[in-house]
């Protein structure tokens, strides 16, 4: 039996590992979980998995919540919460599943408390990765990937030599946007954007994969997971989203990964690894249905996000930092109206341009930097 905890619960990757813990009741058992103001689906979940432990965003959530919930449970609110989430004394396993940098105090604090870290949080990478992993090293931790590109590489990594290794080619669907020009971008909705073509995912996501955001990210995430260089890893546009990634090794010998795009696959395999488990009501992959998969190269100009990670990533410092608060901080106000999707990629360049990086940043410094970024975008808006 492995005792999961788990932060975002009711997001879209939360909700998916609750699905999964709950088709194999033998396997997993849920003592821990948050989530931030989805009170309705949150008890739910209470109520059905019993966990010990519960954190939500604010303390009137958490009264809210007492006088529903039909067991006993220790409920915690705001950072505090999450971080007795992550280091739950009953746990083995941290499923972080939070949308943004938030995740990353609790990550540390269950890095320190030896828990493996089934990590679909990719903001937290981004923003301290060369201190995430080093904290994970020092503490004989492994970070495993969720993201569907990161688990795929994984595998294709499995039992090889990763010196071996000539280059990772990370696969992008594209998004929402993937067939409209810069021109077209101009007028478009929040509506639109959030129609992603092959994933359902959590709103932050879908517009990041519409900016081309989510795979800078994912270069990022990919460089500090599998400590590959940038030069090595490639993106190629698949809109099928059938191929997850690849990798090719220095006697061209291509490995890739393949399934129907289904989070929960990735998700249990973190759970399980290297064991595989059933996944129950997963659609299987059918080639000849799919027909034909396609193959792009990757457009730079078109996407400027893309290449703003590329740079950041290999600038480093405090640049990855600076990208993801400028673009949690863009993203949120697109969200809610207040920005056009062309001005996302405009707030982050210039939030990346006034931004003088620091060498080997401390994570106060992070801290810092990632609350300066965010007040940065917010002074553009007014
Ligand atoms: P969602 O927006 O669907 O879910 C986010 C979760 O975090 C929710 O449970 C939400 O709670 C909680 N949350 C958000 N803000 C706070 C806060 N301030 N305090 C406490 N809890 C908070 O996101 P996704 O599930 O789509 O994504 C989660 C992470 O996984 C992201 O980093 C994303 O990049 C990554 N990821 C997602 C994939 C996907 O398919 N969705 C694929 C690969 C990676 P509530 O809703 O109750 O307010
Ligand atoms: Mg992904």
């Amino acid at each position: 039996m492995k005792n999961i905890s788990v932060l975002g619960a009711t997001g879209s990757i939360g909700t998916q590992t609750l699905e999964v813990i709950r088709a194999h009741p033998d396997q997993f058992c849920l003592t821990s979980l948050s989530f931030g103001t989805n009170a309705t689906l949150g008890v739910k979940f209470i109520n059905e998995f019993r966990p010990k432990r519960v954190s939500v965003a604010t303390r009137e959530i958490a009264e809210e919540i007492k006088g529903t919930i039909d067991t006993a449970c220790q409920v915690y609110y705001g950072e505090e919460g999450l971080m007795e989430v992550a280091v739950d004394p009953d746990s083995q396993i941290l499923v972080n599943a939070v949308m943004g940098s938030i995740g990353l105090n609790p990550t540390m604090a269950a890095i320190e408390e030896k828990k493996t870290i089934a990590l679909a949080n990719k903001e937290t990478l981004v923003t301290a990765g060369h201190i995430i992993m080093e904290n994970a090293r020092k503490h004989g931790v492994e970070i495993i990937p969720v993201d569907s590109e990161h688990s795929a590489i994984y595998q294709c990594l499995n039992g090889e030599n990763i010196k071996e290794m000539s280059k990772m080619i990370v696969t992008a669907s594209g998004g929402s946007f993937r067939d409209y020009s810069r021109k077209d971008l101009e007028g478009v909705t929040v509506e639109q954007a959030l129609n992603h073509p092959n994933w359902s995912m959590g709103s932050k996501i879908t517009i990041d994969s519409a900016t081309m955001m989510n795979k800078g990210l994912e270069v990022i995430e990919a460089h500090w997971l599998f400590n590959t260089p940038y030069d090595k890893i490639d993106v190629l546009l698949h809109r099928e989203s059938v191929i997850h990634s690849m990798v090719e090794f220095i006697d061209g010998s291509v490995i890739a990964h393949l399934g129907t795009p289904d989070m929960k696959v990735p998700i249990q395999y973190a759970l399980t690894l290297p064991d595989r488990l059933e996944v129950l009501k997963g659609k299987r992959l059918n080639l000849v249905e799919v027909g034909q998969l396609h193959f792009e190269e990757m457009d730079l100009q078109r996407f400027p996000c893309l290449r703003f990670a590329f740079d950041a990533g290999r600038i480093g410092g405090t640049l990855p930092t600076v990208l993801n608060a400028a673009n949690e901080a863009a993203v949120g106000a697109f969200l809610k109206g207040q920005i056009r999707f062309l001005d996302i990629e405009v707030f982050i360049e210039k939030a990346l341009e006034q931004h003088e990086s620091i060498k080997e940043p401390t994570l106060d410094e992070i801290r810092q930097v990632d609350h300066m970024s965010r007040e940065y975008v917010q002074s553009l808006l007014v």
